[in-house]
């Protein structure tokens, strides 16, 4: 995609305050942090989301994922992390190019990521199990 920011970013040809890279990925600083050390992994490959994602390269990008924040707990002496990951404007994707948010957190930073917990209708209960019977 040569119009793809992120394909630039992973590609070297925009730079970017990059902590970790390998021949698939590469993982630096969100622009816009929710907290301090906030990451992004993104495959060099170009799939818009994890809907278009290979399995393969999901399954490397998650195990990459529990890599990075094992290792960055550690660095940044933060309590806890968020893993995020946007797909389709709706969810709040901005940028096309599929990524993970790793979001470290720290007792108290009120970072505001979180939801508001709403109450499971029995109507939307019985919806969705009856959509869903013979899907899976
Ligand atoms: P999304 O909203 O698509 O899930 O996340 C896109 C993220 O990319 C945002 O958190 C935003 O701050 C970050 N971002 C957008 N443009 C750039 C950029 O040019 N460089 C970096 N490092 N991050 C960016
Ligand atoms: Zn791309």
């Amino acid at each position: 995609m040569s119009d793809c920011l992120f394909c630039k970013i992973a590609a070297g040809e925009i730079p970017s305050a990059t902590i970790y890279e390998d021949e698939e990925f590469r993982v630096f600083l969100d622009l816009g942090p929710a907290t301090k050390g906030h990451a992004l992994i993104v495959p060099k490959t170009h799939a818009a989301n994890l809907y278009e994602l290979p399995d393969e390269v999901v399954a490397k990008a998650f195990i990459l994922a529990k890599k990075m924040i094992t290792a960055m707990t550690k660095v940044l002496g933060c309590d806890g992390y968020n893993i995020v990951q946007n797909n389709g404007e709706a969810a709040g994707q901005t940028v096309h190019h599929f990524h993970i948010h790793l979001i470290p957190r720290y007792e108290g930073d009120n970072a505001g990521i979180l939801w508001t917990p709403g109450t499971l209708s029995d109507e939307d209960k019985e919806d969705i199990l009856a959509k869903v019977q013979g899907v899976f």
